[in-house]
């Protein structure tokens, strides 16, 4: 499942593609992604040009002269660049033509993705409750202290929640908690500030470096298969039930926290 890590490649590797091109018009070729994609979308867009390409949360956020397109690519979405003639794929469901001959396509065989259009994109109710970034200026360990107090929560729960911060995925919790020395199962509000300044430390180097491998690995958006890839990160933790934990040789252990599985080292995380 694309994770920040993938969707922030995705947007560098398509931004320098996109922005400044005139679309000429949009293709739907199956409505029924997550959320059935508005038939008046099309309308709403051609002609206009885009002017940036962000990112908020997992959403992909296409600005136009006059609204913007969100794009969300789900479990198995993926979006493509194509300059040649080649025929749509299997699970391409929608396409973006541009007045330059080329196309954008989105391909997603689990149709958990989406498309909108809207006239105030950080006011869209996808958007509007969304946690601060979390290598932004908002998530800070002020910011996570004072919102975890009073929440039972374990604090692996707290962060993996969008409404508190977005984009901490399983394994990147799992990960950043690690490297804090936090016990995933601690309750959120039972944690001292301190330790909260390495938590937040911990959540941003985790992401950082899945960025950069991420871009390192980012291969050719441009008729390639557009695909920002899976990062060989290494993992400390995630994964690793049984084996010994690079720290302390202990085992890692697993469990199941929120329905998700959970990895820690009893003797680092406290
Ligand atoms: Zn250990």
């Amino acid at each position: 499942m694309p994770e920040l890590p993938e969707v922030e490649t995705t947007k560098r590797g398509l931004e320098p593609l996109l922005v400044g091109q005139t679309i000429a018009a949009v293709k739907i070729r199956d409505p029924r992604l997550r959320w059935p994609v508005e038939t008046t979308l099309p309308a709403r867009v051609e002609t206009q040009r885009i002017r940036s390409l962000d990112r908020r949360g997992k959403y992909l956020i296409v600005s136009l002269d006059d609204g913007a397109m969100l794009i969300h690519l789900g479990m198995s979405g993926r979006l493509r660049y194509v300059t040649d003639e080649s025929p749509p794929a299997n699970h391409d469901h929608f396409e973006i033509a541009f007045s330059s001959g080329s196309k954008l396509r989105f391909n997603d065989p689990r149709r958990f993705g989406s498309l909108h259009f809207s006239d105030m994109p950080e006011s869209h109710w996808l958007l509007k409750n969304l946690g601060p970034e979390p290598l932004g200026d908002g998530f800070t360990a002020d910011y996570l202290y004072g919102i975890s107090r009073g929440r039972r929560v374990a604090v692996k729960q707290l962060i993996m929640n969008g409404n508190i911060v977005v984009g901490v995925g399983n394994i990147y919790a799992s990960e950043a908690l690690f490297r804090a020395g936090i016990r995933p199962t601690r309750p959120a509000g039972r944690i001292a500030k301190h330790r909260y300044i390495g938590l937040v430390d911990s959540v941003r180097s985790v992401l950082e470096e899945a960025i950069r491998a991420g871009g390192t690995t980012l291969r050719d958006f441009r008729d390639g298969d557009g695909q920002a890839g899976y990062f060989q990160q290494e993992l400390s933790v995630y994964g690793r039930a049984g084996e010994s934990c690079d720290r302390c040789s202990e085992p890692i252990r697993q469990k199941t926290i929120g329905q998700r599985a959970t990895y820690y080292c009893v003797a680092c995380q406290r």
